[in-house]
């Protein structure tokens, strides 16, 4: 584990990752004084426009990488599948508070999964698949439907295939051969919960109100903050066991599903700034981005508070199709665009916040003036 050390303004934070979660963590960074690097292959990439050196170059190009760390006194990612020796040899010459352990844990579901079971915490019944004997042998034991996983890469629902029944493995067959695949028991969900944790180079921890989250097609659609239900103590429970098993520093959000039975399970880790986690901008008083900058450089972070609730959702590329100039009609709206220059459906172009008295009232609206033509 790295020694902790504070890191004062004026010093370079190098961010692995120029997204939208690359800019928003530069913003927070510069604003404190920090100076940013950012690293990214997209050459028009948003965090571009928010750093003081600019890579561009392919996330598993040494050179590159060693450019960024020699440009920086300390270095994180905002980007979870980066090459796992490459992250280590990072680690042994610079100084990545975060270190390579966790991150290569959670790079993969089954060890992930694995990790949360032996530190106590809940998770999802789950197996390795490797054919479809294995995911039929998985269903008898724990029953249909099943969802088959891909264990690495998988993000918004991405390499994930919901299988009801044995007729459905071949209908839609499961490319085995190309990576490996868990199985996990398909929940008839209640809901679907986060919670957001910073973490400093020291140990302390500050905690996040619990978002509860809405999906559509497997992307995230609607954050609502604090959830309507209330179990911000169970959850702080499990990520307290996580936290005693696995190495955190800076912030990193847990995502959870409860069953209509009301069980609480652990579904996945992101080491990294969260997108059910942005309304903290406008509804806290630090947000993610900065709580993230203040662990990572060991200084001290403030008790969260929550002025407002929030109801934050996302802009997709069909969002500001069908909005047009209406978006800018809302003044009470917090809007942000991360400057993608290719506007595509389902690509996550910004997200708005919007702080809010009632909820259920904010969430009719959002739907009357978004759905009215789909
Ligand atoms: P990703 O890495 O793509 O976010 P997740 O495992 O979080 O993958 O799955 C994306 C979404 O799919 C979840 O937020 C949830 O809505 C749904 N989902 C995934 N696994 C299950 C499950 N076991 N039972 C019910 N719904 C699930
Ligand atoms: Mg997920």
């Amino acid at each position: 584990m790295t020694l902790s050390r504070r890191i004062y303004p004026g010093a370079v934070i190098g961010i692995i990752g120029g997204g939208q979660l690359g800019k928003m963590l530069a913003q927070s960074a510069l604003r404190m004084g920090y100076k940013v690097a950012v690293l990214d292959p997209s050459e028009d990439a948003p965090a571009k426009a928010t750093s003081d050196l600019f890579i561009n170059a392919a996330f598993d190009d040494e050179a590159a990488l060693k450019q960024l760390g020699d440009a920086s006194d300390i270095i994180t990612y905002e980007f979870e599948n980066i090459d796992g020796p490459l992250l280590k040899r990072m680690v042994d010459e610079y100084y990545v508070p975060q270190g390579a352990e966790t991150l290569l844990t959670l790079q993969n579901r089954e060890t992930e999964k694995d990790a949360v079971r032996n530190s106590g915490a809940k998770v999802v019944p789950f197996e390795k698949v490797s054919g479809d004997g294995d995911v039929k042998a998985f269903a008898e034991q724990e029953g249909w439907p099943v969802i088959v996983k891909t264990a690495t890469g998988g993000y918004d629902g991405k390499g994930q295939y919901l299988v009801e029944s044995e007729d459905d493995l071949e209908k839609e067959p499961i490319p085995y051969g190309d990576t490996q695949f868990i199985a996990e028991k398909y929940l008839d969900l209640e809901r679907e919960v986060s919670l957001t944790v910073a973490r400093s180079a020291d140990g302390k921890t500050i905690v996040f109100p619990l978002q509860e989250n809405l999906h559509r097609n497997q992307i995230l659609y609607r954050t609502i903050a604090p959830s309507r239900i209330d179990r911000q103590k169970d959850a702080e429970a499990e990520v307290e066991k996580i936290m005693n098993k696995l190495h955190f520093a800076g912030v990193f959000t847990v995502e959870f599903f409860i069953d209509k039975s009301g069980e609480l399970y652990v579904n996945e880790i992101a080491p990294r700034p969260h997108n059910s986690a942005h309304h903290t901008i406008e509804s806290c008083n630090i947000s993610q981005f900065d709580a993230h900058i203040l662990a990572l450089t060991n200084q001290p972070m403030p008790e969260i508070r929550q002025h407002k609730r929030a109801v934050m959702m996302n802009l997709l590329g069909q969002d500001l199709d069908r909005l047009g100039d209406a978006l800018y009609d809302h003044p009470e709206w917090h809007v942000h665009l991360y400057g993608k220059s290719a506007r595509k459906p389902e690509r996550k172009m910004g997200h708005m916040t919007i702080l809010t008295d009632d909820v259920e009232d904010t969430l009719e609206k959002l739907k009357t003036d978004f759905e009215k033509e789909g």
